[in-house]
């Protein structure tokens, strides 16, 4: 199978994609003075999964950048972490487990830590395709500062996320070559990501008559 090699200018643009999101997720927190400081919790033990190709292969980027020593370290803890998570899992529990990409407290992908890490914490809201607006109040000590203050869910500061979203799909139908709608969805932690090496165009495509001359 072939990998799906992210070019330098649209690796740029998800940089420029995600700093944007930052720049949003501060906004709110210093509107809402809200920081991690002193914080007892650590966010990079939530269970998240990750749905784009392109964020995939982003990560994948980063991860080449390392050292290889630490690289076969990651490697390591991500097997670790996806056997803890299914033995949680096979309990009937949602896994706990610390990031394969946290260490000490830290994380050692920083620059290209995935969207969620970038937008978990403060209050934000996404309209859905069909209208429905969503709203997330934020961790959990974010939402007794929003508390404190007494406003409505819809005055409070908040990060919009439909745009940035949008934008974020838009660039993944680029990535695939605006054939998304017949990729495999993608649903996998970091650690599987890891595990599972960069993001691959899929064999089937080959079967199916790939019209992509440089397919190989
Ligand atoms: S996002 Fe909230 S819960 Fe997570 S580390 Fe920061 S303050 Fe703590
Ligand atoms: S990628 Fe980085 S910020 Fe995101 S969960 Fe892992 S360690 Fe935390």
């Amino acid at each position: 199978m072939k990998e799906l090699v992210l070019p330098d200018q649209m690796a740029q643009r998800v940089h420029d994609l995600y700093t944007r999101m930052e720049a949003e997720y501060d906004r709110v927190a210093s509107e809402l003075h809200f920081g991690c400081e002193g914080c007892p919790d650590n966010c990079c033990d939530s269970h998240f999964q990750h749905h784009t190709y392109l964020e995939w292969a982003y990560l994948w980027k980063g991860l080449r950048e390392l050292p290889v020593e630490k690289f076969e370290q990651v490697e390591q803890w991500a097997a670790a972490h996806v056997r803890e998570c299914s033995r949680a899992e096979s309990r009937g529990e949602r896994p706990q487990v610390m990031c394969p990409l946290n260490e000490e407290g830290l994380c050692i992908l920083y620059k290209h830590r995935m969207l969620v890490c970038r937008t978990h914490g403060v209050p934000a809201s996404m309209q859905r395709p069909d209208g429905q607006v969503l709203r997330f109040p934020g961790c959990f000590r974010c939402q007794e500062l929003v508390e404190k203050r007494g406003e409505s869910e819809e005055d409070v500061p908040q990060v919009e996320r439909t745009p940035l979203l949008r934008e974020l799909v838009m660039m993944e139908d680029e990535f695939l070559s605006r054939r998304r709608h017949l990729y495999p969805k993608v649903k996998l932690t970091i650690a599987e990501m890891i595990i599972k090496g960069p993001p691959m165009v899929p064999l089937s495509f080959c079967e199916r008559g790939c019209d992509d001359e440089n397919c190989g």
